[in-house]
């Protein structure tokens, strides 16, 4: 099993109330351990040197708890999972949130499968794009919570994903150093959608890595209209 140091990140994750437990770091060692086995066969993620999973992957979904506090059991579905970050990291931390993890590739979601397996949690994995699934009653305004990393500029990520998100809830969205005009773009997607002008949570990795949490709470249901094919969504995103 591969070793993985996580004293460079513990201080950190302390310092806003993340303790990582002895659980915690055994669950997260055998999720980093899988994922560099099966990059080799499947194309999971480029960082697979063990120090850097530490911090730009593990670190980099933990931040999520520095700024936003989720109640006990809330909903919350990663789109646009891949190898599941953030989604994975955030149910390793906090077992108790009711976790979806979609993804439009399959090969993805069978990683995911034995990852949920061998740490022993449980969460619900959707093989769907994202402009599909949000048409479906099972999934439409049902979370407390959507959040996507590395998936799609924002103003494409929010037709993608507020639709998913009840009134109340909030769409947190990871981004890295080109967050202000990635927003500014955005700001009539936002809005289109139901959703309040965004907060952005600015953050930076060990080194001097820059990464952003664009955070907006939904204020009003999404119109039926969205999401459009995501042809249509490329072509002509929401301004
Ligand atoms: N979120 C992960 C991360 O941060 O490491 C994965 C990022 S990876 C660059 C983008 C992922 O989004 C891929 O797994 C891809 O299959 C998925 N994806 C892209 N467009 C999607 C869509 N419209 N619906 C569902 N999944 C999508």
């Amino acid at each position: 099993m591969t070793e993985f140091d996580f004293s460079p990140i513990e201080p950190i994750c302390r310092s806003f109330g993340v303790e990582l437990t002895r659980e915690i770091k055994t669950r997260l060692s055998i999720y980093g351990d899988l994922l560099i086995e099966y990059n080799k066969s499947v194309n999971l993620t480029a960082i697979v040197e063990p120090s850097e999973i530490v911090i730009k992957h593990f670190l980099d979904c933990i931040l999520f708890f520095k700024n936003i506090c989720p109640k006990e059991k809330s909903s919350i579905i990663d789109i646009g999972t891949g190898a599941g970050f953030p989604g994975v990291v955030l149910l390793i931390i906090r077992p108790d949130l009711k976790l979806t993890l979609m993804d439009a590739l399959e090969k993805r979601l069978n990683f995911l499968r034995v990852v949920l397996k061998k740490t022993g949690l449980s969460a619900t994995l959707v093989h769907s794009r994202a402009e599909d699934g949000a048409k479906d009653p099972l999934y439409r305004e049902q979370f407390d919570y959507a959040t996507a990393r590395a998936v799609a500029a924002l103003p494409v990520l929010c037709e993608l994903s507020i639709p998913y998100i009840k009134v109340g809830g909030y769409f947190v969205a990871m981004k890295g150093d080109a967050v202000d005009s990635e927003v500014a773009k955005a700001n009539g997607a936002f809005k289109i959608l139901g959703a309040d002008n965004p907060s952005v949570y600015y953050e930076t990795l060990t080194g001097k890595e820059k990464r952003a949490f664009v955070v907006s709470k939904k204020i009003s249901q999404t119109s039926p209209k969205y999401p459009r094919s995501f042809a249509k969504i490329k072509k002509n995103a929401l301004k």
